[in-house]
Protein backbone atom coordinates (compact mmCIF):
# COMPACT_ATOMS: atom_id res chain seq x y z
CA UNK A 1 0.00 0.00 0.00
CA UNK A 2 2.72 2.83 1.02
CA UNK A 3 4.35 1.58 -2.48
CA UNK A 4 1.56 2.55 -4.65
CA UNK A 5 1.09 5.64 -2.11
CA UNK A 6 4.86 6.89 -3.25
CA UNK A 7 5.68 5.15 -6.29
CA UNK A 8 4.70 7.58 -8.65
CA UNK A 9 7.02 10.06 -7.10
CA UNK A 10 9.89 7.28 -7.33
CA UNK A 11 12.77 7.32 -9.89
CA UNK A 12 14.28 3.80 -10.61
CA UNK A 13 17.60 4.24 -10.11
CA UNK A 14 20.44 6.93 -8.43
CA UNK A 15 18.10 10.19 -9.36
CA UNK A 16 16.88 12.68 -7.24
CA UNK A 17 12.77 13.25 -7.60
CA UNK A 18 11.50 16.85 -6.41
CA UNK A 19 7.80 15.68 -4.99
CA UNK A 20 4.93 18.29 -3.19
CA UNK A 21 5.36 19.73 -0.20
CA UNK A 22 9.16 20.29 -0.56
CA UNK A 23 10.22 17.07 0.51
CA UNK A 24 13.00 15.59 -1.64
CA UNK A 25 13.06 11.61 -1.82
CA UNK A 26 16.24 10.01 -3.30
CA UNK A 27 16.31 6.30 -5.13
CA UNK A 28 19.28 3.97 -4.61
CA UNK A 29 20.54 0.84 -4.86
CA UNK A 30 22.08 -0.10 -1.98
CA UNK A 31 21.66 2.26 0.78
CA UNK A 32 24.29 1.82 3.97
CA UNK A 33 23.27 2.55 7.09
CA UNK A 34 26.28 3.03 9.33
CA UNK A 35 29.67 4.57 9.23
CA UNK A 36 32.00 2.27 11.12
CA UNK A 37 34.74 0.40 9.83
CA UNK A 38 31.71 -2.07 8.39
CA UNK A 39 29.81 0.44 6.91
CA UNK A 40 32.61 2.10 4.89
CA UNK A 41 34.23 -1.20 3.82
CA UNK A 42 30.66 -2.00 2.76
CA UNK A 43 30.35 1.61 1.00
CA UNK A 44 34.05 1.18 -0.79
CA UNK A 45 33.20 -2.15 -2.07
CA UNK A 46 29.60 -1.13 -3.08
CA UNK A 47 31.26 2.07 -4.95
CA UNK A 48 33.45 -0.20 -6.73
CA UNK A 49 31.13 -2.38 -7.89
CA UNK A 50 29.57 0.90 -9.54
CA UNK A 51 26.68 0.70 -7.05
CA UNK A 52 26.62 4.33 -6.12
CA UNK A 53 25.63 3.54 -2.55
CA UNK A 54 24.39 6.29 -0.23
CA UNK A 55 25.72 5.81 3.50
CA UNK A 56 23.44 7.02 6.20
CA UNK A 57 26.46 8.16 8.55
CA UNK A 58 24.10 8.68 11.58
CA UNK A 59 24.50 12.35 13.58
CA UNK A 60 27.59 13.50 15.77
CA UNK A 61 27.00 12.79 19.55
CA UNK A 62 29.23 11.83 22.21
CA UNK A 63 28.66 8.19 22.27
CA UNK A 64 30.29 5.07 20.18
CA UNK A 65 26.48 5.83 17.85
CA UNK A 66 27.94 8.41 15.71
CA UNK A 67 29.62 8.54 11.92
CA UNK A 68 32.72 6.54 12.42
CA UNK A 69 31.40 4.40 15.52
CA UNK A 70 33.04 3.23 18.48
CA UNK A 71 36.57 4.00 16.45
CA UNK A 72 35.78 7.85 17.26
CA UNK A 73 36.34 7.54 20.61
CA UNK A 74 39.88 5.83 20.81
CA UNK A 75 43.45 7.08 20.07
CA UNK A 76 45.95 4.78 19.12
CA UNK A 77 44.55 2.05 17.19
CA UNK A 78 47.39 -0.38 16.97
CA UNK A 79 46.45 -4.18 15.99
CA UNK A 80 44.50 -3.04 12.58
CA UNK A 81 46.39 -4.47 9.95
CA UNK A 82 48.71 -2.45 7.30
CA UNK A 83 49.48 0.66 10.00
CA UNK A 84 53.43 -0.69 11.49
CA UNK A 85 53.31 2.64 13.60
CA UNK A 86 49.81 2.57 14.74
CA UNK A 87 46.87 4.49 13.43
CA UNK A 88 44.69 7.19 15.61
CA UNK A 89 41.00 5.39 15.26
CA UNK A 90 39.54 8.96 14.07
CA UNK A 91 42.34 9.44 11.45
CA UNK A 92 41.67 5.87 10.19
CA UNK A 93 38.62 6.44 9.60
CA UNK A 94 38.46 9.56 8.00
CA UNK A 95 40.38 7.63 5.68
CA UNK A 96 38.11 4.85 5.58
CA UNK A 97 35.10 7.81 4.47
CA UNK A 98 37.51 9.87 1.86
CA UNK A 99 38.08 6.14 0.27
CA UNK A 100 34.62 5.20 0.31
CA UNK A 101 34.12 8.76 -1.69
CA UNK A 102 36.49 8.30 -3.72
CA UNK A 103 34.88 5.50 -5.54
CA UNK A 104 31.58 7.29 -5.72
CA UNK A 105 29.60 6.48 -2.44
CA UNK A 106 27.51 9.08 -1.15
CA UNK A 107 27.66 10.28 2.24
CA UNK A 108 25.19 12.06 4.39
CA UNK A 109 25.18 13.30 7.91
CA UNK A 110 21.92 12.35 8.94
CA UNK A 111 20.34 9.83 11.22
CA UNK A 112 17.81 7.39 10.23
CA UNK A 113 14.34 7.67 12.20
CA UNK A 114 12.29 4.63 10.68
CA UNK A 115 12.54 1.96 8.20
CA UNK A 116 10.16 -0.25 6.30
CA UNK A 117 11.62 -3.25 5.32
CA UNK A 118 8.02 -4.81 4.59
CA UNK A 119 7.51 -2.88 1.11
CA UNK A 120 9.62 -2.90 -1.91
CA UNK A 121 11.95 -0.59 -2.62
CA UNK A 122 12.74 -0.32 0.81
CA UNK A 123 11.87 2.68 2.63
CA UNK A 124 13.61 4.72 5.10
CA UNK A 125 12.63 7.65 6.82
CA UNK A 126 14.93 11.26 8.07
CA UNK A 127 13.72 13.56 10.77
CA UNK A 128 9.64 12.72 11.39
CA UNK A 129 9.11 9.07 11.39
CA UNK A 130 5.44 9.51 10.98
CA UNK A 131 5.55 11.61 8.07
CA UNK A 132 3.79 10.18 5.05
CA UNK A 133 6.74 9.83 2.80
CA UNK A 134 10.34 8.07 3.34
CA UNK A 135 13.32 10.17 2.39
CA UNK A 136 14.97 6.99 0.95
CA UNK A 137 14.16 4.16 -0.66
CA UNK A 138 16.65 1.38 -1.70
CA UNK A 139 16.49 -2.04 -3.48
CA UNK A 140 19.11 -3.30 -1.07
CA UNK A 141 20.04 -1.74 2.44
CA UNK A 142 23.38 -2.94 4.56
CA UNK A 143 22.58 -2.29 7.92
CA UNK A 144 26.20 -1.44 9.84
CA UNK A 145 24.72 0.58 12.71
CA UNK A 146 27.35 -1.49 15.30
CA UNK A 147 26.91 -1.98 18.90
CA UNK A 148 27.18 0.56 21.84
CA UNK A 149 29.89 -0.05 25.12
CA UNK A 150 27.69 0.33 28.28
CA UNK A 151 28.91 2.94 30.15
CA UNK A 152 29.17 3.58 34.24
CA UNK A 153 27.25 7.22 33.39
CA UNK A 154 30.15 9.28 35.13
CA UNK A 155 30.95 12.70 33.02
CA UNK A 156 34.17 11.55 33.31
CA UNK A 157 34.06 8.62 31.27
CA UNK A 158 34.10 10.78 28.20
CA UNK A 159 36.56 12.81 29.02
CA UNK A 160 39.19 10.21 29.62
CA UNK A 161 37.86 7.67 27.20
CA UNK A 162 41.15 7.02 24.89
CA UNK A 163 43.05 8.50 27.79
CA UNK A 164 43.72 5.39 30.17
CA UNK A 165 39.74 4.52 29.97
CA UNK A 166 39.11 2.32 27.52
CA UNK A 167 36.20 -0.38 27.02
CA UNK A 168 38.07 -2.58 24.79
CA UNK A 169 40.70 -5.11 26.82
CA UNK A 170 41.96 -6.91 23.22
CA UNK A 171 42.73 -3.11 21.22
CA UNK A 172 43.87 -1.14 24.68
CA UNK A 173 45.84 -3.75 26.86
CA UNK A 174 48.68 -3.33 25.47
CA UNK A 175 49.55 0.14 26.61
CA UNK A 176 49.33 -0.71 30.11
CA UNK A 177 52.33 -3.24 30.98
CA UNK A 178 53.39 -2.96 34.69
CA UNK A 179 51.22 -0.96 35.55
CA UNK A 180 47.98 -1.15 38.11
CA UNK A 181 44.67 -1.39 36.53
CA UNK A 182 41.14 -1.78 37.12
CA UNK A 183 38.26 -3.84 35.16
CA UNK A 184 34.39 -2.63 36.56
CA UNK A 185 31.69 -5.48 36.02
CA UNK A 186 30.77 -8.86 37.49
CA UNK A 187 30.22 -10.70 34.18
CA UNK A 188 31.66 -12.94 31.53
CA UNK A 189 33.31 -9.71 30.29
CA UNK A 190 34.73 -8.38 33.00
CA UNK A 191 36.23 -11.32 33.76
CA UNK A 192 37.25 -11.96 30.16
CA UNK A 193 39.41 -9.12 30.10
CA UNK A 194 40.58 -8.83 33.55
CA UNK A 195 42.34 -12.49 32.58
CA UNK A 196 43.75 -10.72 29.57
CA UNK A 197 44.75 -8.04 31.04
CA UNK A 198 46.96 -9.73 33.29
CA UNK A 199 49.11 -10.52 30.60
CA UNK A 200 50.48 -6.63 30.41
CA UNK A 201 49.30 -5.28 33.54
CA UNK A 202 51.19 -5.73 37.31
CA UNK A 203 48.18 -6.19 39.14
CA UNK A 204 44.21 -5.69 38.03
CA UNK A 205 41.88 -4.70 40.62
CA UNK A 206 38.16 -6.14 39.38
CA UNK A 207 35.74 -3.74 41.21
CA UNK A 208 32.02 -5.28 41.15
CA UNK A 209 28.96 -3.54 42.63
CA UNK A 210 27.78 -7.02 44.49
CA UNK A 211 29.21 -9.52 46.28
CA UNK A 212 28.74 -12.63 43.99
CA UNK A 213 30.02 -12.56 40.39
CA UNK A 214 27.41 -12.92 37.85
CA UNK A 215 29.68 -14.84 35.31
CA UNK A 216 29.91 -18.33 34.59
CA UNK A 217 31.51 -20.89 37.15
CA UNK A 218 34.50 -21.54 35.64
CA UNK A 219 35.26 -17.92 34.86
CA UNK A 220 35.42 -17.30 38.38
CA UNK A 221 37.52 -19.89 38.96
CA UNK A 222 39.92 -18.94 36.52
CA UNK A 223 39.92 -15.35 37.98
CA UNK A 224 40.31 -16.70 41.29
CA UNK A 225 43.14 -18.54 40.25
CA UNK A 226 44.73 -15.66 39.23
CA UNK A 227 47.33 -14.23 41.52
CA UNK A 228 47.54 -10.79 39.58
CA UNK A 229 43.56 -10.37 39.84
CA UNK A 230 42.41 -9.12 43.64
CA UNK A 231 38.56 -8.12 43.86
CA UNK A 232 36.95 -5.20 45.60
CA UNK A 233 33.27 -6.37 46.38
CA UNK A 234 30.43 -4.28 47.16
CA UNK A 235 32.24 -1.15 45.53
CA UNK A 236 30.42 1.30 43.22
CA UNK A 237 32.66 3.64 41.25
CA UNK A 238 31.88 7.44 41.80
CA UNK A 239 34.12 8.76 39.98
CA UNK A 240 37.35 8.42 37.56
CA UNK A 241 40.07 10.98 38.61
CA UNK A 242 41.94 12.90 36.35
CA UNK A 243 42.35 15.95 34.02
CA UNK A 244 44.05 14.21 30.85
CA UNK A 245 44.68 11.12 31.99
CA UNK A 246 43.61 7.91 34.42
CA UNK A 247 45.38 8.51 37.69
CA UNK A 248 42.96 6.68 40.29
CA UNK A 249 39.21 5.74 40.96
CA UNK A 250 37.20 7.20 43.55
CA UNK A 251 35.21 4.30 44.90
CA UNK A 252 32.04 3.74 47.54
CA UNK A 253 31.71 0.73 49.41
CA UNK A 254 27.78 -0.22 48.78
CA UNK A 255 27.47 -1.74 52.42
CA UNK A 256 29.12 0.71 54.77
CA UNK A 257 29.25 3.78 52.07
CA UNK A 258 32.84 4.33 53.11
CA UNK A 259 34.48 5.76 50.33
CA UNK A 260 38.21 5.69 48.97
CA UNK A 261 40.75 5.96 46.26
CA UNK A 262 42.21 3.43 44.18
CA UNK A 263 45.20 4.79 42.40
CA UNK A 264 45.39 3.25 38.52
CA UNK A 265 46.64 4.50 35.35
CA UNK A 266 44.26 2.71 33.94
CA UNK A 267 40.21 1.62 33.93
CA UNK A 268 38.66 -1.11 31.61
CA UNK A 269 34.87 -0.75 31.88
CA UNK A 270 32.95 -4.18 31.15
CA UNK A 271 29.23 -4.05 32.12
CA UNK A 272 28.27 -4.92 29.06
CA UNK A 273 27.31 -4.34 25.00
CA UNK A 274 23.76 -3.06 23.23
CA UNK A 275 23.84 -3.30 19.73
CA UNK A 276 22.17 -0.57 18.34
CA UNK A 277 18.78 -2.28 16.83
CA UNK A 278 15.98 -0.46 18.14
CA UNK A 279 15.46 0.72 14.54
CA UNK A 280 14.89 -2.67 13.51
CA UNK A 281 12.42 -4.30 16.26
CA UNK A 282 9.48 -6.12 14.44
CA UNK A 283 11.24 -6.30 11.14
CA UNK A 284 14.39 -7.65 11.80
CA UNK A 285 15.57 -11.16 13.54
CA UNK A 286 17.10 -10.66 16.66
CA UNK A 287 18.61 -12.96 19.50
CA UNK A 288 17.64 -12.79 22.96
CA UNK A 289 20.49 -9.85 23.46
CA UNK A 290 19.59 -7.78 20.52
CA UNK A 291 21.75 -8.73 17.72
CA UNK A 292 20.74 -9.22 14.62
CA UNK A 293 20.64 -12.75 13.05
CA UNK A 294 22.96 -13.43 9.50
CA UNK A 295 23.20 -16.37 7.88
CA UNK A 296 26.03 -18.76 8.46
CA UNK A 297 28.98 -17.36 6.74
CA UNK A 298 26.60 -14.90 5.58
CA UNK A 299 25.60 -11.16 6.18
CA UNK A 300 21.85 -12.22 5.29
CA UNK A 301 18.76 -11.48 7.20
CA UNK A 302 15.50 -12.56 7.74
CA UNK A 303 14.06 -10.42 5.13
CA UNK A 304 16.00 -10.88 1.46
CA UNK A 305 17.91 -7.61 0.18
CA UNK A 306 19.04 -6.61 4.03
CA UNK A 307 22.08 -7.86 4.76
CA UNK A 308 23.87 -6.81 7.99
CA UNK A 309 27.99 -6.39 9.43
CA UNK A 310 29.65 -5.46 11.82
CA UNK A 311 29.05 -5.22 15.84
CA UNK A 312 25.21 -5.15 15.08
CA UNK A 313 25.38 -8.89 14.10
CA UNK A 314 28.98 -9.55 16.14
CA UNK A 315 28.88 -10.63 19.90
CA UNK A 316 32.13 -12.34 19.45
CA UNK A 317 34.51 -10.45 17.80
CA UNK A 318 33.85 -6.96 18.17
CA UNK A 319 36.76 -5.71 16.53
CA UNK A 320 37.21 -3.11 13.79
CA UNK A 321 38.54 -5.68 10.96
CA UNK A 322 36.69 -8.08 11.93
CA UNK A 323 33.50 -5.34 11.24
CA UNK A 324 35.74 -4.13 7.79
CA UNK A 325 35.70 -7.80 6.59
CA UNK A 326 31.75 -8.72 7.36
CA UNK A 327 31.39 -5.22 5.60
CA UNK A 328 33.03 -6.38 2.23
CA UNK A 329 30.50 -9.70 3.04
CA UNK A 330 27.40 -7.71 3.38
CA UNK A 331 28.75 -5.37 -0.18
CA UNK A 332 29.38 -8.91 -2.05
CA UNK A 333 26.20 -10.31 -1.08
CA UNK A 334 23.99 -7.19 -2.01
CA UNK A 335 25.63 -6.96 -5.19
CA UNK A 336 25.46 -10.94 -6.25
CA UNK A 337 21.54 -10.27 -4.98
CA UNK A 338 20.79 -7.47 -7.38
CA UNK A 339 22.34 -9.12 -9.93
CA UNK A 340 20.54 -12.37 -9.56
CA UNK A 341 17.27 -10.36 -9.73
CA UNK A 342 17.94 -8.89 -13.20
CA UNK A 343 19.27 -12.26 -14.18
P1 LIG B 1 26.48 -9.10 31.74
O1 LIG B 1 26.49 -10.59 31.86
O2 LIG B 1 25.19 -8.40 31.59
O3 LIG B 1 27.23 -8.55 33.02
C1 LIG B 1 27.31 -7.18 33.25
C2 LIG B 1 28.00 -6.98 34.59
O4 LIG B 1 28.18 -5.57 34.78
C3 LIG B 1 27.21 -7.50 35.77
O5 LIG B 1 28.06 -8.08 36.73
C4 LIG B 1 26.54 -6.25 36.33
O6 LIG B 1 26.39 -6.25 37.73
C5 LIG B 1 27.55 -5.18 36.00
N1 LIG B 1 26.90 -3.89 35.79
C6 LIG B 1 25.90 -3.61 34.92
N2 LIG B 1 25.58 -2.30 34.99
C7 LIG B 1 26.39 -1.77 35.92
C8 LIG B 1 26.54 -0.46 36.45
N3 LIG B 1 25.80 0.57 36.02
N4 LIG B 1 27.47 -0.26 37.42
C9 LIG B 1 28.25 -1.28 37.84
N5 LIG B 1 28.15 -2.53 37.38
C10 LIG B 1 27.23 -2.78 36.43
O7 LIG B 1 27.36 -8.60 30.49
P2 LIG B 1 28.70 -9.25 29.86
O8 LIG B 1 29.64 -9.65 30.91
O9 LIG B 1 29.13 -8.28 28.81
O10 LIG B 1 28.16 -10.56 29.15
C11 LIG B 1 27.11 -10.48 28.16
C12 LIG B 1 26.82 -11.89 27.64
O11 LIG B 1 27.94 -12.35 26.87
C13 LIG B 1 26.61 -12.90 28.75
O12 LIG B 1 25.65 -13.83 28.34
C14 LIG B 1 27.96 -13.57 28.86
O13 LIG B 1 27.87 -14.90 29.38
C15 LIG B 1 28.44 -13.55 27.42
N6 LIG B 1 29.92 -13.56 27.37
C16 LIG B 1 30.56 -14.77 27.38
C17 LIG B 1 31.94 -14.81 27.37
C18 LIG B 1 32.64 -16.14 27.39
O14 LIG B 1 31.98 -17.13 27.61
N7 LIG B 1 33.92 -16.19 27.14
C19 LIG B 1 32.69 -13.63 27.37
C20 LIG B 1 32.01 -12.41 27.39
C21 LIG B 1 30.62 -12.38 27.40
P3 LIG B 1 25.30 -7.22 38.44
O15 LIG B 1 25.93 -8.59 38.38
O16 LIG B 1 25.20 -6.67 39.81
O17 LIG B 1 24.06 -7.10 37.63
Amino acid sequence: VLVQAYAPFLTLTRKTTSIPLGVLMTHHEVVIIGSGPAGLTAAIYAARADLAPLVIEGEPSSTSDQPGGQLMLTTDVENYPGFPDGVLGPQLMADMRSQAARFGAELVTLKVSRVDFSVNPFAMWIGDPDAPLPTYTADSVIVSTGARSVMLGLEAEQRLIGHGLSTCATCDGFFFRDQEIAVVGGGDSALEEAGFLTKFASKVTLVHRRDALRASKIMQQRAFDNPKIEFAWNTAVVDVVGDTKVEALALRDTVSGEERSLPVSGVFIAIGHRPNTDLFVGQLDMDDAGYLITGSDRSTTNIEGVFACGDVQDHTYRQAITAAGSGCMAAIDAERWLESRTD
